[in-house]
């Protein structure tokens, strides 16, 4: 009898089984299901702008999130096949391999992702394969919200405001119960990819902060929504509080779509109409990530081009030591410091404090944000090739819908109004933590018996200032006054 001819569902940024339109598709076909994810760094090389190489907290993250997706398939009868190559070569041979009848997939609206994907539709189409593309992981598709020279809207406030005119998204839908498989499909091993560092290994702190995987995501969605959504809208501003929702690395591997968190959300808001407001407020950054991804859309080499153009002629500095001082936490702002090693041991860093770090590299430091986002990039287990360098270029004053140049943050007065107790910077900058409330985010204002009380030696123990902050305010303006008026 001759083998049913199976469905291959090609995983990408939507390592999920629940609200997964491809895999949803290829279950219902009752066909046996060959889930497939490609490692493929030569496809992207091909044309720029490419498809991003991973950093190194976020390949971490991969490995974690592809066995906790392999996992989740065998437990209902599926597999996951892993393989390394150019996604069209890998997936016509392992499709003539199975005899597979079709490939499906979820779109990633991103020009370089969608080019890899019309490669791999002609490769099948040479074959005689289908392919079937479904909708991705924005609420929106990028192409239906549009300005009348059918662009990208580049203010946030009339974009989300058109979103939210199209009502709800479709409900997610559920994950399969059952898939048919076949058998003797050869996959590469996990282990043998390298995504995970060994020597030195410097994940322990990623470990010890993060589940990655769907059920993790979930269980987090659930737990921010049942504890922590009463007074989001304040305290998301509050570093030293547990208040925001952690989604953002589940999100972007696409262990939870957007549409699952929207639903959940305003199931919560239809229950309880006190949370109405903390609920918008968080569907709003939700619409944050949509409008990065959409500006992406758009300006694929966001991450390289200053979206408004009059920034490339801004004289940046060129200064390797002030760039590490800030990357190790060691620049003399508590908040800073404390913003940065908290990114480095966990792999995120709370938004405030990513705002405030990333104005001060690129005012106080006048370092351009490239070199910002390329650190963000890798170190972040949430680096997103939309939000990343959006937010970046928002808060250099390059961006769409940018924060103004001349607006500088101090990092005192965003210390002492954000962290007023300083268990923020205490948590993350331990040198710092016998300072009374009144010093911690100015420590050299401190007298010589109160270091000393401390138990701090600045310059020792404890860097003073790179740069003083009304000196370093000046000077980024008077470098911003070189380029304004320049388009
Ligand atoms: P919550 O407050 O619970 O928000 C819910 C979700 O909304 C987040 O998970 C995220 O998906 C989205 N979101 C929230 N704020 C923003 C925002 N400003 N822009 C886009 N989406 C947002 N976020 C990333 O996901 N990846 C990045 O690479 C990234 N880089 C950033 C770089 C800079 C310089 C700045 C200022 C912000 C960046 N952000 C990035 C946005 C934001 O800091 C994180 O999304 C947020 O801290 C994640 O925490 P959370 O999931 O608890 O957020």
């Amino acid at each position: 009898m001759a083998r049913a001819q199976p469905v291959i569902v090609w995983f990408r940024d939507d390592l999920r089984l629940s609200d997964h339109p491809a895999l949803h598709e290829a279950a219902s076909r009752g066909v046996p299901v060959v889930g497939l994810y490609v490692r493929d760094e030569e496809s992207r090389a091909l044309m720029p702008p490419a498809v991003r190489r991973l950093g190194g907290a976020t390949r971490w993250w991969l490995a974690q999130s592809l066995r906790a997706l392999r996992k989740s398939l065998e437990a209902i009868g599926g597999t996951l096949v892993l393989r390394t190559g150019p996604a069209a070569s890998v997936i016509a041979t392992l499709a003539r391999e199975t005899d597979a009848r079709a490939v499906l997939w979820n779109d990633v609206a991103q020009a370089p992702h969608q080019a890899v994907g019309r490669d791999v539709e002609a490769a099948l189409a040479t074959d005689g394969i289908d392919s079937q593309i479904f909708a991705g992981d924005l609420l929106v598709d990028p192409k239906v919200i549009r300005n009348k020279d059918n662009r990208a809207l580049r203010v946030f406030t009339p974009f989300w405001r058109r979103v939210q005119g199209l009502g709800d998204p479709p409900e997610p839908l559920p994950p399969p119960r059952k898939l048919k498989s076949i058998s003797g499909v050869v996959s590469e091993a996990l282990d043998d990819w390298g995504l995970e560092p060994t020597r030195p290994d410097w994940a322990g702190g990623l470990r010890e902060s993060w589940t990655p995987g769907e059920a993790a995501a979930q269980a987090q969605l659930k737990a921010f929504l049942d504890d922590s959504i009463s007074g989001y809208a304040g305290n998301r501003d509050r570093p030293d509080r547990d208040g925001t929702s952690r989604l953002s690395p589940h999100l972007r591997f696409g262990e939870i779509s957007p549409r699952q968190v929207w639903h959940a959300a305003r199931f919560v808001a239809a229950e309880h109409p006190r949370l109405a407001g903390d609920i918008d407020k968080f569907l709003s950054e939700l619409g944050w990530r949509e409008f990065c991804r959409h500006l992406l859309f758009d300006a694929p080499d966001m991450a390289d081009r200053n979206l408004q153009e009059q920034f490339d002629a801004f004289p940046w500095k060129r200064d390797a030591h002030a760039l590490k001082a800030w990357q190790r936490g060691l620049t003399g702002y508590p908040i800073v410091d404390a913003g940065m090693r908290e990114l480095w041991h966990t792999g995120v860093m709370h938004n405030r404090v990513r705002m405030v770090v990333a104005s001060f590299l690129v005012k106080h430091l006048l370092i351009d944000w490239r070199a910002g986002e390329a650190w963000f990039w890798d170190t972040l287990v949430d680096a997103d090739a939309g939000s990343n360098p959006a937010n970046w270029q928002w808060v250099a004053g390059s961006g769409a819908d940018a924060a103004p140049y001349f607006r500088v943050f101090n990092p005192i007065l965003q210390g002492e109004k954000f962290d007023p107790d300083g268990a923020y910077v205490r948590r993350w900058v331990p040198e710092l933590a016998q300072l009374p409330n009144d010093l911690i985010h100015q420590p050299w204002t401190a007298t010589p018996i109160e270091l000393a009380s401390a138990g701090i030696e600045l310059g020792k123990t404890y860097p003073p200032p790179i740069v003083d902050h009304k000196r370093g305010r000046e000077r980024a303006l008077a470098a911003y006054a070189t380029i304004r008026g320049k388009d």
